[in-house]
């Protein structure tokens, strides 16, 4: 893929989605590129890593960085959360706080809009799910909070596709002059492996529910493309006997589900069919250990 020479007055920058989970931030990420490549579920903290989804418009390219909501640690994963938060904040050109709209300013948005201050760079408030018919009362209430700082409202909705053409054009607008850092028809600086990853952990949040989220992780041990099937091996890491039990199901049924639910996803993500296995492996305590966190994908940030 080339990298085009952009034309004068051409605009680019690094935007980061910040803000307390559950808001809509890996939802917003992929209606603004068009594609999913983060997942989301009603489950809070479903993003763990930094993700950059890259907007290409005529006039700009915009490089979103999907954060994991901001929140206070509770142990080794939770401090390497915020830490890669806080940095991928100072890094970047423009911030979008995306908060829920439908509900009032809390403890934990003002937690993350204080980081954002500290970071001292230039902010949308993104008052998000506008779909939701929010009250005039609690939306004035983020407005006058964004007021004495230079952030700028704006409505939308992610889920919905309300209003974000309208978001497309003020991030541009505020980008510094640039080049092209991607080429146009990419999406994500990911791989196509990692995706696979999170589609089999979404679909394990979903389906599990609040029993497994925090202690499972996903490998991807093998993709291999033949013509007509893309078979994929992976691994799915958890804490306890007990979370496997739970993974495996009655006879098989939820990691039959999760498969078969998982495979769905790939295929749109490749475009073609595929052929997935998975294993449970039990590996006590991966969570705070720092080693097996880097083996696992979850590198804290310098
Ligand atoms: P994140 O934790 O901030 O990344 O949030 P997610 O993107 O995972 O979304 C959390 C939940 O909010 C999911 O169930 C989304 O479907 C839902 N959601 C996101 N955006 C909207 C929106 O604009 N309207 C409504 N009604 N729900 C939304
Ligand atoms: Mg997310």
């Amino acid at each position: 893929m080339l990298i085009p020479n952009a034309p004068e007055g051409f605009k680019s920058g690094f935007v980061a989605l910040v803000g307390r989970p559950n808001v809509g931030k890996s939802t917003l990420l992929n209606a603004l590129v068009g594609q999913k490549i983060a997942i989301t579920s009603p489950t809070p903290q479903t993003t763990r890593n930094r993700l950059q989804g890259i907007l290409t418009l005529d006039q700009a390219q915009i490089i979103l960085v999907d954060t994991p909501g901001i929140h206070k640690p509770h142990h080794l994963l939770g401090e390497t959360i915020v830490h890669n938060a806080i940095g991928a904040i100072s890094a970047v050109d423009l911030v979008v706080w995306v908060v829920d709209s439908t509900v009032a300013l809390g403890s934990g948005d003002r937690f993350v809009a204080e980081i954002i201050a500290k970071a001292k760079v230039p902010a949308i408030v993104g008052l998000n799910k506008i779909d939701g018919a929010p009250s005039e009362a609690i939306l004035q209430t983020y407005r006058d909070f964004a007021q004495g700082q230079p952030w700028e409202p704006l409505s939308f909705s992610a889920l919905n596709d309300i209003g974000l053409e309208q978001l497309k054009t003020a991030l541009s607008d505020r980008l510094p002059l640039g080049p092209y850092y991607y080429p146009p028809e990419l999406v994500t600086d990911q791989p196509e492996r990692f995706i696979m990853a999170e589609l089999i952990r979404e679909q394990i949040l979903l389906l599990t529910r609040e029993e497994i989220p925090h202690s499972v992780a996903v490998t991807i041990d093998k993709v291999d493309e033949q013509v007509k099937i893309t078979t994929v091996m992976a691994t799915i890491h958890v804490e306890r006997d007990s979370q496997k039990g739970i993974l495996i199901g009655k006879k098989g049924a939820m990691i039959k589900e999760i498969g078969s639910q998982a495979r769905l996803q790939m295929q749109k993500l490749i475009l073609g069919s595929v052929h997935l296995e998975m294993f449970v492996k039990v590996q006590p305590k991966w969570r705070s250990q720092p080693s097996q966190l880097q083996d696992l994908g979850y590198r804290k940030e310098k």
